[in-house]
């Protein structure tokens, strides 16, 4: 018996992809994944200083739910952190507030096709340059 899962609602994504340690050669760097909504129970507990129940809220999934995926995001970052991996923050059941993209050449996040201005730095501008950023990490 399996329950259809909800989306998990995530108000933007991070700025960047993910961390990369320095002092280690990339080659031997192990990489972890942080998914998502493990990204937005870190943000919104821990640098907004939301309550759990907030939180939940928020991201629309139960309190229990909400436990989970922070004692995973925290257990993720924690092996990162000890053992010098790479994090890739993709993926995860989410939903984002709307369309979001990267810039292909300066990674900057465009919250919308419509929005989508020529970057500062990037001599080319169409819509070839955006990359969509959903749940499939892509
Ligand atoms: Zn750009």
């Amino acid at each position: 018996m399996s329950r259809p899962k909800q989306n998990r609602k995530i108000s933007n994504p991070p700025l960047m992809q993910g961390f990369k340690p320095f002092g280690i050669p990339r080659k031997m760097l192990k990489e972890v994944t942080l998914l998502y909504d493990e990204y937005e129970a870190i943000r919104l507990l821990d640098y907004e200083g939301l309550r759990q129940e907030q939180a939940a809220k928020q991201m629309n999934v139960s309190r229990p739910t909400l436990t989970r995926i922070y004692e995973q995001a925290r257990k993720t970052i924690a092996q990162a952190l000890v053992e010098g991996n790479m994090v890739n923050i993709e993926g995860g059941n989410v939903q984002f507030d709307r369309e979001w993209f990267r810039c292909r050449r300066c990674y900057k996040l465009v919250g919308g096709r419509e929005n989508h201005v020529r970057c500062k730095d990037c001599k080319i501008y169409g819509n070839d340059e955006l990359m969509p950023i959903n749940a499939d990490g892509k």
